[in-house]
This record gives C-alpha cells, sequence and structure tokens, in this order.
C-alpha cells in the first residue's frame, strides 16, 4: 500500500515537473495563436522590451530608438502604467507598439479565469487610454502559460508573442552588453523576435547593448519592424496592423 502511495506522489512529482516545464516553453502553447517567431525570408526583426513602463527605462531606451530611427515594441504592465501615467503615451507617440504584458506581471499559471480576464482586460484599457489604436497582442509574465491562460486567449482571440530570441538569461549579473550583442547575433535569424529588458537599474547592460546591437544587425541587413508589421509581413499569417 505504502509502496502504491509513494509510486503515485512520484507519478504526481514527474507530472508537475512536466508541466511546470510545458508552461514555460515559448514556443509552444496548448490553445490560441502563439508566436515566438515569424516564417519570412527578408531580413526583419523584431526588438521587444519587457516591463514597466519606468521612468527610469522609458526616456532613455525613446531616445536611444530615436536616434537610430528604429521601432520598437514594449510589453507593458499596466499597474506600472497606472503608476507612471503619459509613459505609455509617450512610447506610443514615439512610434512604437505597445502590448499587453499582464496587469501585476503574477505567474499567470493554476489561476482562475476571472483573475486571467481580469489582468488582461484593465491592461488592454490602458493600452487604449495611451492611444495605441493596433491590435493588442499578449506576452504572458516570465513566458509562463498552461490551461486557463491560453484558454482565456484564444476566447479572446488574442494572440500570443513570445520570442526566439533571450540573449539575457543564464547570463550573471556582470554581463557585458557586449556578451549581450555577439549572443544576439549568433542566434538572430529572419523573422527572429528579440526580447529584452531595459526598465530597470539592474539591466544597465541590456540597455547599453540597445545601440550597438541595432547597429550591428542593421550592418548585418537587418531591418527593424514592430512585432505587428512583422506578423502582418509573414506569408500566411493573419495581418494585425498597427
Ligand atoms: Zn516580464
Amino acid at each position: 500500500m505504502l509502496k502504491k502511495l509513494l509510486m503515485l506522489c512520484l507519478a504526481a512529482i514527474v507530472l508537475l515537473a512536466g508541466l511546470w516545464q510545458l508552461a514555460r516553453q515559448p514556443d509552444y502553447q496548448l490553445f490560441g495563436t502563439l508566436v515566438p517567431r515569424v516564417d519570412t525570408a527578408e531580413k526583419l526583426v523584431a526588438l521587444t522590451f519587457d516591463d514597466g513602463p519606468t521612468p527610469f527605462g522609458t526616456d532613455r531606451v525613446l531616445a536611444l530608438l530615436d536616434e537610430h530611427a528604429v521601432p520598437a515594441t514594449f510589453f507593458l504592465n499596466g499597474r506600472a502604467m497606472a503608476q507612471h501615467p503619459g509613459l505609455a503615451h509617450r512610447i506610443v507617440e514615439s512610434g512604437h507598439q505597445i502590448a499587453n504584458h499582464s496587469w501585476s506581471h503574477s505567474r499567470m499559471v493554476f489561476r482562475s479565469p476571472a483573475f486571467m480576464r481580469s489582468e488582461l482586460d484593465r491592461t488592454d484599457a490602458l493600452i487604449r487610454g495611451a492611444g495605441f489604436q493596433g491590435e493588442i497582442v499578449f506576452r504572458p509574465p516570465y513566458g509562463k502559460k498552461l490551461f486557463v491562460l491560453p484558454w482565456v486567449l484564444r476566447e479572446r482571440d488574442t494572440t500570443t508573442v513570445t520570442w526566439d530570441v533571450d540573449p539575457e538569461t543564464g547570463l550573471g549579473p556582470d554581463v557585458t552588453s557586449e556578451t549581450l550583442v555577439e549572443r544576439v547575433r549568433n542566434e538572430v535569424r529572419p523573422g527572429s523576435i528579440i526580447l529584452l529588458h531595459v526598465m530597470f537599474r539592474s539591466r544597465e547592460a541590456s540597455m547599453a547593448a540597445v545601440p550597438e546591437l541595432i547597429e550591428t544587425l542593421e550592418a548585418d541587413g537587418y531591418r527593424f519592424v514592430t512585432v505587428n508589421d512583422l506578423i502582418a509581413m509573414s506569408p500566411g499569417n493573419q495581418a494585425l496592423g498597427n
């Protein structure tokens, strides 16, 4: 009896570990549309920034993008938008795309559909309030999604956008901007979606990598577009407009 129980526990642990792994896969989702990159032969690439907006990061990154005349996509948290009114509006006015990265940045697994809907709706409302008119795509916090979130997203016809180039993960706090740029250069391909975090002081290297990253990829023949434009330009994908 005890042995059976033990086996059952073990099976449950293995199953949970498997589900946890599945939840964080950037290129897999149970229901609805998931875009980790776009299938195109053209050398197009989308630069995406997660979290915030913060007063610390927003103006700095906008200035860098403006200097290089490059559009980007900002996945913002509703709560931060509410705390710092005006920042999201500034991002939109500068010609960039803004998108939904949840209200509170909680892990959106093992939560109720009502929780998911509230996280999505409140943030969508602020995105519209900031003046963004294109389709609102969503990126789950920590890339985590399992059953309920994809179900709710499909019900709303919301596209999930993850990434295929993530230069920051697995590198320690002493990472240099050169390492980040090198990593992007090794992993990027036509249609790639690059993930960076620049909104907090701890991400100084990522912020410093932005100009070099743009210059390097442009020298390699890449052109930067927003996520919605990237999706719209891909053959066989539904046009989202910007
Ligand atoms: Zn995030």
